[in-house]
This record gives structure tokens, C-alpha cells and sequence, in this order.
């Protein structure tokens, strides 16, 4: 089966864990969307799954923007 993602339509922080991918509302400009998360804390690293390149993002910001959030186990939230 796809994964299909799970759209974080829920209020409160988003339960990220290292090694999960975001897909965000705006893409990157080099095209791509999703985001694989290398650190969780007040800010998130994360890295472009499109160009490789790692930004420092606060955690408030990315919630606002995430469009749709692959559990990097697969399983349920
Ligand atoms: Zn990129």
C-alpha cells in the first residue's frame, strides 16, 4: 500500500521524530516539497529531499507549513 501521509489536521504540536518526512505547502525552489527532520527541538533541521540542503527552521513556522507528515515508522500518529 502507498503511503499516503498523514494530513496534520489536529491542533497542538505535531508528534515529529527524527527520520520523518514533511511535505510542505511551499516547495523549495529547487523543486522539491519534502523535507526528511535530522533534529527535533525548538528548531527543526531538516533537509531538502530534493537538493540535499539543511536549514535550521523554528518549530512554530514549520508547523504552519507542513502540508502533510510521513511517520518515519510507517505507523499511525
Ligand atoms: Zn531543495
Amino acid at each position: 500500500m502507498a503511503r499516503e501521509g498523514v494530513a496534520p489536521d489536529r491542533t497542538g504540536p505535531l508528534p515529529l521524530h527524527l527520520g520523518d518526512v514533511l511535505q510542505l505547502k511551499k516547495p523549495h525552489p529547487c523543486g522539491s516539497d519534502r523535507w526528511t527532520v535530522l533534529r527535533v527541538g525548538a528548531d527543526l533541521r531538516l533537509r531538502c529531499e530534493g537538493c540535499g540542503r539543511i536549514v535550521l527552521v523554528g518549530r512554530a513556522q514549520i508547523e504552519r507549513r507542513v502540508r502533510r507528515l510521513f511517520p518515519v515508522d510507517g505507523g499511525p500518529l
